[in-house]
């Protein structure tokens, strides 16, 4: 345990951002690290309970040692301390700069949880200062071969374990480079794309081979002892409006994406905001990365639009500690946009009724309308509730439905009724070679869950291959 009375004496303190002002010039980092003394002090807070909830199925995923590693780490035994992070961990630098922290709310300090996740930011980043990150290339290779297809964190931590495991692993990705939503979807302000770099380059050194700009289709893939489908949930819902072809609509991911090209390549993104009136549809995380990226863009305005009603405040009696608290949060884009345009960016219980075009087709304004839910839980337009909306950019970000129905079909497989490869048994084998992991196999979900997913699926296929 930390110290005795760590908590009592040290208040919690998160990494902060930097100010709107200067972080919306730029796709930098959002937030200033802080150093070691700061770590140890924020660490000596953990007080490792009898029953560590942070470690539980209502906390992290990957059950990472946080009462061991917060201990070490007041201590100021970094080394030791990152080595028990890495014992389940396979890569805190993503999750320590994009988990949600599921752990932090489980923690019996409740509100003022220990800052987990800046603590095991800190301690992957002083290893990989300090040269403690070697690569890891296994002494014994089985002479399997297993080809993961999908490079999202699913893939990456599934092809991690798998070669340490002594297996031949190679990473097949459409994408023209490897990360998933780690490099295209999550803006480079939350997560900056050398981190993924960096990690995909020591992969490569441990001996994982990465294919890229490449379709994986089953004929291809006869020499391989096993497939591992980490393809995620990428098929995102749409609206049912007329116009959704018109210029100047686009999907969340794809906007997302020209973005990230933009900030990598250092060019004008193909699908720039600037000076345009934005809408968002969707207030979620991934209108709140669009609100971000627009805002940097130099959107002339930006609205979100979302159909349920603003969470409360507090936590209500049916969803107590130690659950996830389904309160009102305002995320960073949120916040900025507050900054930028005086309000709140957020319109609620309100969707799209009408795209209106000019005429050349492009997007020109949004007739909005308010919802109400019916006693049968459903939801209905409000008539004479009608708003006009100027808008050059429409983004869709209203989640998404499953896995894309090419893989479906080139791979003979169905998906259950939301649009899953679950096998029925919860397993992740789901016939003869064949096996799936990430988003796909449980729907849209979080980084870490698609870690802990991952891994969990090598261990499947490392145990089937023995049999
Ligand atoms: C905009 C956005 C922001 C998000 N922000 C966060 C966040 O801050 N924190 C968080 O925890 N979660 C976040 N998420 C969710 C998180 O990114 C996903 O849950 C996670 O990436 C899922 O990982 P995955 O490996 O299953 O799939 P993905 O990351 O979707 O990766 C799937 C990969 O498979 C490739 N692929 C698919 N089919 C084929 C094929 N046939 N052949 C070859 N390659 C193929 C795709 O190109 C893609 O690269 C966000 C999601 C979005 C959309
Ligand atoms: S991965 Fe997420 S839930 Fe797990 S310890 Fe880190 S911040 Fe907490």
């Amino acid at each position: 345990m930390g110290s005795t009375t760590g908590f009592l004496d040290t208040m919690r303190i998160e990494n902060p951002f930097r100010c709107e002002e200067e972080r919306l010039n730029d796709f930098e980092d959002l937030h200033i690290p802080q150093g070691g003394e700061a770590r140890h002090a924020q660490a000596s807070r953990c007080m490792n309970c009898g029953v560590p909830f942070c470690q539980s199925d209502f906390g992290c995923p990957l059950h990472n040692l946080i009462p061991e590693w917060n201990d070490l780490l007041y201590r100021g035994q970094e080394r030791e301390a990152l080595r028990r992070l890495l014992r389940t961990a396979p890569f805190p630098e993503f999750t320590g700069h994009v988990c949600p922290a599921l752990c932090e709310k489980a923690c019996n300090l409740e509100n003022d949880g220990v800052t987990n996740r800046d603590n095991e930011l800190y301690l992957i980043e002083t290893g990989f200062e300090k040269g403690w990150i070697q690569p890891r290339i296994p002494a014994i290779r089985s002479g399997k071969r297993i080809a993961v297809i999908g490079s999202g964190p699913s893939g990456l931590a599934a092809a991690d374990l798998l070669n340490q495991l002594g297996h031949e692993v190679t990473v097949i990705e459409r994408a023209d480079r490897p990360g998933g939503l780690l490099m295209y979807g999550i803006p480079n302000m939350k997560l900056p794309k050398e981190i993924v770099e960096r990690r995909i380059r020591l992969m490569e050194t441990e001996g994982i081979r990465f294919v890229l700009n490449t379709e994986a289709v089953p004929e291809e893939l006869q020499g391989y002892d096993a497939l591992l489908l980490c393809g995620g949930s990428r098929r995102p819902r749409s609206l049912n409006v007329e116009h959704m072809d018109a210029q100047g609509v686009m999907f969340a991911v794809d906007y997302l994406t020209a973005a990230t090209r933009a900030v990598t390549g250092k060019k004008t993104s193909d699908a720039s905001a600037k000076d345009l009136h934005v809408v968002v549809v969707g207030g979620g995380d991934t209108g709140n990365d669009c609100v971000g990226t627009a805002l940097r863009q130099g959107c002339a305005s930006v609205t979100q639009l979302e159909m349920m009603p603003a969470p409360p405040e507090d936590r209500t009696p049916n969803n107590p500690w130690p659950e996830w608290p389904r309160v009102l949060r305002t995320d960073y884009g949120q916040t900025e946009a507050i900054f930028r345009q005086g309000g709140d960016p957020r319109i609620y219980e309100t969707t799209v009724k009408q795209i209106l075009t000019d005429e050349w087709g492009h997007i020109s304004a949004l007739e909005t309308v308010r919802l109400q839910r019916t006693p049968d839980g459903k939801f209905e337009q409000v008539s004479g509730s009608e708003q006009t909306l100027p808008c050059g950019l429409l983004l869709i970000a209203a989640g998404f439905i499953g896995c894309e129905e090419k893989t479906l079909d080139r791979f003979a497989l169905k998906a259950d009724g939301r649009g899953r490869l679950l096998p029925e048994d919860g397993s992740h084998h789901l016939t003869g070679r064949l096996f799936s992991a990430g988003d796909m196999r449980t729907g849209q979900s979080l980084v870490v869950r698609a870690l802990a997913d991952g891994r969990n699926a090598a261990r499947e296929i490392d145990i089937w291959l023995k049999q």
